[in-house]
C-alpha cells in the first residue's frame, strides 16, 4: 500500500474514471436500437481518431486479431507483399503473410532503426508483382517509428496496398490515413485508447476496400465485408463487445473535447522528458533518431539483468515496466508512457530507475538534477520541436 499500482508499459495501458464508469454500466443489447444508435454516433469520431473519411470497422480481438482480418482479407494466396520486419511485431507480420500462403519478401531492419524509404521503393521496382507492404507505424518491440507518411507517397504511384499496424500510434502520434495514403490501419484497444484489451480497430481505403471485393478470404469470423455491411447498420456481425463500445465511446469524447493535437503534443513532451531523463541519469536509448512517441526503449548497463532490474523496481515502487522481447530480453527496459498517463507518473519512474540502480548496483547517477532537467525538457517540449509531425 506504499505505492499505487502503475502500470507504465507499451499495453495494455493505465485507464481514466471516466472509462471505468462506462464499464461498469448494465450490458445492453446489441441488435436494439439504443445500442445502434451509440454505435453511429461512434463512427464520425473514430473517422476523426483515424483521419479517414472511410469506416472504421469494430472487432472483438486483441490487435493481432485485426492483423490477421487485414492479411486474409485484402490478399490472396501467393500475392508477394514487402514486409518491414524490424522487431517483434515486424515478424508477426511475416508469420501471418505465411498462413495465408503470401510470398513475404521481407526487408530487415536493425532492431532500433526505422526503415530507409529509398530501399522499399527500390524493391518495389526489382521485384515487380508486389502487391502489399505490411509495416508498423511504431515498432514497440524497439521503441521506432517507421516512416509511414513517406511510404505512402511511394505506395500511392502504384497498384499496392500499404498495410499499416498503428496498434502503438493512432492517437498517440499523428497518423492521418487519408492525407498520408494508407490503405488499411490497425489498432488495438489497450494501448493509446486507454481501454481494456479485448477490442480492435481497422479501416480500409477505397482501393484497398476494393481489392478486398476481389479477394476470398478463408477465415470465417475475421470477414471485414460483412462487417462493413454491418457497420452501416450500427452493428458489428456478430455480438458486439458491448462494454468496449461504451467505454470507446466515452475515451473518443474525452479525446475530441481535448483536441487529437493536443493529445500528440502531450506525448511528443512525455517522450522528450523520458529520454532527457534517462540521460541525465547516465543511461542511453535504443532507439537514437526515430523513436516513437508512446514508449522509451532504454538500454541496460551491460553488467546488469533488466529482467531482475523491472523486478526489483516492482517490487519496491509497485511500478510496472516491459522489459525486452526475443534477443533483446534482459537488454533493454521499455517505459511505456501510452495511455492515461501523466508527467508525474514519468518523473516517479525515473526516480523509481535511478534509485534502484543506485542503491541495488552501485551505479553512478550522471547528473543529480534529473528531475528537475525532465522537467524542464516536458515544458519546453510542449513548446516546440513537434511541428514538423503536423505537416
Ligand atoms: C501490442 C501490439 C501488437 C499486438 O497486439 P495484441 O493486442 O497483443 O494482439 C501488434 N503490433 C503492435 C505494434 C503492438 O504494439
Amino acid at each position: 500500500m506504499d505505492f499505487k499500482y502503475r502500470l507504465l508499459t507499451p499495453g495494455p495501458t493505465m485507464i481514466p474514471e471516466e472509462v471505468k464508469l462506462e464499464l461498469s454500466r448494465d450490458i445492453i443489447h446489441h441488435r436494439k436500437d439504443r445500442f445502434k444508435s451509440i454505435m453511429r454516433g461512434l463512427q464520425p469520431k473514430l473517422k476523426t481518431l483515424f483521419g479517414t473519411k472511410e469506416d472504421v470497422l469494430i472487432l472483438s480481438s486483441s490487435g493481432t486479431g485485426a492483423m490477421q482480418a487485414a492479411v486474409f482479407n485484402l490478399f490472396n494466396p501467393g500475392e508477394k507483399v514487402i514486409v518491414v520486419e524490424g522487431g517483434k511485431f515486424g515478424k508477426r507480420w511475416t508469420e501471418i503473410a505465411k498462413k495465408r500462403s503470401l510470398k513475404p519478401v521481407i526487408i530487415e531492419v536493425e532492431w532500433g532503426e526505422a526503415v530507409d524509404p529509398e530501399l522499399v521503393k527500390d524493391t518495389i521496382k526489382k521485384e515487380k508483382d508486389i502487391k502489399g507492404i505490411l509495416v508498423q507505424a511504431s515498432e514497440t518491440s524497439t521503441g521506432v517509428l517507421h516512416p509511414i507518411k513517406e511510404l505512402g507517397e511511394i505506395t500511392q504511384k502504384f497498384d499496392i496496398l500499404l498495410v499499416v499496424d498503428g496498434i502503438s500510434a493512432v492517437g498517440i502520434s499523428p497518423l492521418p490515413m487519408d492525407r498520408w495514403g494508407v490503405d488499411c490501419l490497425i489498432t488495438g484497444s489497450q494501448k493509446g485508447l486507454m481501454l481494456p484489451p479485448g477490442l480492435s480497430l481497422i479501416s480500409l481505403s477505397e482501393k484497398a476496400y476494393n481489392k478486398a471485393l476481389g479477394v476470398i478470404s478463408s477465415d470465417f469470423y475475421f470477414d471485414l465485408k460483412k462487417e462493413k455491411n454491418k457497420i452501416k447498420q450500427g452493428e458489428t456481425a456478430y455480438t458486439s463487445p458491448v462494454a468496449l463500445i461504451l467505454g470507446l465511446n466515452a475515451i473518443m469524447d474525452l479525446f475530441l473535447s481535448y483536441g487529437l493535437e493536443n493529445i500528440y503534443k502531450k506525448y511528443w513532451a512525455l517522450t522528450q522528458m523520458t529520454r532527457c531523463g534517462v540521460s541525465a541519469i547516465g543511461l542511453s536509448c535504443f532507439a537514437e533518431k526515430n523513436y516513437t512517441w508512446g514508449l522509451t526503449s532504454v538500454r541496460v548497463p551491460k553488467n546488469i539483468d533488466g529482467k531482475e532490474l523491472l523486478n526489483k523496481i516492482a517490487s519496491t515502487f509497485n511500478l510496472h515496466l516491459a522489459g525486452g522481447q526475443d534477443h533483446l530480453k534482459g537488454k533493454i527496459i521499455r517505459i511505456g508512457h501510452m495511455g492515461y498517463v501523466d508527467m508525474s507518473d514519468i518523473l516517479f519512474a525515473l526516480n523509481a530507475i535511478a534509485w534502484t540502480l543506485k542503491k541495488e548496483y552501485n551505479f553512478v547517477i550522471k547528473e543529480k538534477d534529473f528531475l528537475e532537467q525532465a522537467s524542464t525538457s516536458y515544458f519546453d517540449a510542449k513548446e516546440q520541436g513537434y511541428e514538423r509531425y503536423f505537416s
